[in-house]
């Protein structure tokens, strides 16, 4: 079984608890408008990888996960490979190493029984979802990824109901999801989930902009300002992260 890797990062902080390995894979079905890593969309180009190689360079960082960290899979969507995902996690678990996925939850079909099983199967060695809620509001969440809300909610409530910690993280972008009915609506969905340990604000930044340039592709937030310091202090606010926005 091979893997298509775009990179590794040993040294993460930000993805997960405590000091982690990072691997990035490549390919995305969604085409978020703010994405920072257009470069993880293609699989052309991709390093291969067998699960094997993948754990036992990630297990040269054991000093790491003493710190109460482990390892991350994100991208790109892991989940475009999941039998891939499921065997690496499957390898770190023998090696009790703490194991998160960093997905958008697209390919969950609730409906779908055999898709379903795949998702029981991986989630048996998945420690800690980090799971992106883009958009609450359909239409809105069409409009910024390309694609429905649907099966990312789906997902969340199975989490959820499978007793599966998560840190939801939602990207705040003026204009698209800085907007208090939205902002609202997501703190209310929030709310109906049980296993949700921490809710992360993500400031929508300009960083990835030069990858656009560099692959030929039109960047489409063109002229979108990060928000201000005050307008991430209330959607925190909104969301239950802070108590007061002084
Ligand atoms: S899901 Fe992630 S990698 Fe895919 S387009 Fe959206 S932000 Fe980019």
């Amino acid at each position: 079984m091979i893997g298509k890797i775009h990179s590794f990062f040993a040294g993460g902080t930000v993805d997960g608890p405590g000091i982690r390995y990072v691997i990035f894979v490549k390919g995305c079905p969604l085409r978020c408008l703010y994405c920072h890593n257009p470069d993880t969309w293609s699989q052309e180009g991709a390093e291969e990888h067998t699960p094997e190689d993948i754990v036992k360079e990630a297990l040269r960082y054991r000093g790491y996960f003493a710190t109460g960290g482990g390892v991350t899979i994100t991208g790109g969507e892991p989940l475009m490979q999941m039998e891939f995902v499921t065997e690496v996690f499957r390898l770190l678990k023998l090696n009790k190493v703490h194991t998160a996925l960093d997905t958008s939850g697209i390919y969950f079909k609730k409906d779908d029984p055999e898709v379903v099983a795949k998702f029981d199967e991986l989630m048996k060695y998945v420690d800690l979802v980090l799971l992106d809620i883009k958009h609450i509001d359909d239409g809105e969440h069409l409009k910024l990824t390309g694609k429905h809300n649907k099966n990312v909610l789906d997902f969340a409530e199975y989490l959820s109901n499978k007793g599966i910690k998560m840190w939801i993280r939602h990207v705040l972008v003026p204009g698209i999801t800085l907007n208090d009915e939205y902002l609202k609506r997501t703190k209310e969905f929030i709310d109906t989930l049980k296993t949700v340990e921490k809710i992360e604000v993500l400031p929508y930044h300009t960083m990835g902009k030069v990858k656009y340039e560099n692959l030929g592709i039109p960047y489409r937030l063109e002229g979108v300002e990060p928000p201000t310091k005050e307008e991430v202090r209330h959607a925190k606010y909104m969301l239950g992260v802070i108590k007061d926005v002084a």
